[in-house]
């Protein structure tokens, strides 16, 4: 039996090194130079850590999928077609990947956390490893206007895209980031970003006009190494153009910033809130461990709710194994949370990675 708890130990010290860059282990007596609205969060400490992937280990947790993520080739030929429509370009959003989405209105093509690496790690061999292909490679991006970075975690803040994309042909994208990533950015060479704090914006031109881009709080942590936890914030994006309103979830657990962030927009949406919101819906088991960070599908569908969404689509699952439940349970259980909440199907769609919704102006509502 001895032997056996020793086996299982080692173990689990093995599997701890393999996620350990893309999970909270903090030195409990740092001080915090971000905190959360509604909730004072504390990175778990390595006992809590341990605890979480000792019980993993020993129920066998992630069960493996019982299919693949869904996957479809992209529509390229139209995405490229829609990136240069300018004013008549039609409102679109792609998955690509975990957070990472392209989403084009206004005329501008916009990517949300953009990561095409084969690891959510600082190393290439270490780490949650992706499960497909993105559903855009890369160089068959269309010219990309804005990057909107959530956070600066591993699966969010990828080193190699956003190295590639600010090197793009035509020049670099503006990159949008939290309080305190610039220097990040700065130290790897990229210098077109603007930094925000919670409900500061930046507004840019497009070819419909002006948009408007608030950077909002939602309810998580940041950290890249074991002594920067909390050094930087986190966020969501509203992006407002005359002609649709989006909004980037990124990552989150479940508070009443969501409640706020839909009071503080009301006069801008007098009738209805965001033409399109991206919630993530994985990585959320366990509970115990997870419900601080990531909200799980009955909190994504609540979200939905509370921002008052015409159309909300899933991302954030299927690409990195970074938690207890299978790859695939996510959608499953989005499936049983919009059936409890009396919400179609499309809705709040979990859609294929490389599948374009096509979805219509403000106005045309
Ligand atoms: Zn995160
Ligand atoms: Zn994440």
């Amino acid at each position: 039996m001895a032997k056996l708890k020793i086996i299982l130990l080692t173990a689990t010290l093995i599997v701890t090194t393999h996620v350990v860059f893309s999970q909270p282990i903090v030195p409990k007596d740092r001080p915090i130079k971000f905190q959360n609205n509604y909730l004072n969060f504390e990175p778990p400490g390595l006992f809590e850590f341990l605890k979480w992937r000792w019980h993993a280990l020993i129920d066998g947790h992630p069960k493996s999928a019982q299919a693949p993520t869904p996957r479809i080739d992209a529509d390229l030929a139209f995405i490229h077609a829609n990136s240069q429509a300018g004013r008549q370009m039609q409102p679109t959003v792609t998955w690509i990947g975990h957070a990472t989405a392209l989403v084009q209105f206004a005329g501008l093509s916009i990517l949300t956390d953009p990561i095409f690496s084969d690891r959510a790690s600082p190393l290439s061999l270490v780490g949650p490893k992706r499960a497909h292909p993105p559903g855009i490679a890369l160089k068959d991006l269309p010219h990309i206007d804005l990057v909107l970075i959530s956070h600066n975690h591993y699966d969010h803040l990828d080193e190699a895209s956003v190295r590639a994309l600010s090197t793009q042909a035509g020049g670099s994208p503006l990159f949008l980031v939290p309080s305190g990533v610039k220097a990040w950015f700065k130290d790897v060479g990229i210098s077109n970003v603007i930094e925000l704090a919670w409900w500061q914006s930046h507004r840019m031109r497009s070819p419909s006009g002006t948009v408007e881009i608030v950077f909002t709080p939602v309810q998580h942590w940041s950290g890249r190494t074991l002594t920067d936890r909390m050094d930087t914030l986190w966020g969501g994006f509203a992006v407002f153009a005359d002609d649709f309103h989006f909004f980037h979830v990124g990552d989150t657990s479940y508070s009443q910033d969501f409640q706020d962030i839909a009071k503080r927009f009301t006069d801008r949406q007098p009738d209805q809130g965001f033409d399109l919101v991206l919630i993530p819906i994985g990585a959320y088991a366990p509970r115990w461990f997870m419900k601080d960070q990531h909200v799980d599908p009955v909190e994504g569908v609540q979200i939905h709710k509370d921002l008052r969404a015409r159309q909300s689509v899933a991302y954030h699952w299927g690409t990195f194994s970074l938690s207890d439940e299978a790859l695939d349970a996510p959608p499953a259980a989005l499936a049983a949370a919009r059936q409890e909440h009396g919400l179609s199907e499309s809705a709040f769609a979990a859609i294929s990675v490389g599948q374009t919704l096509r979805l219509p102006l403000r106005t045309a509502h």
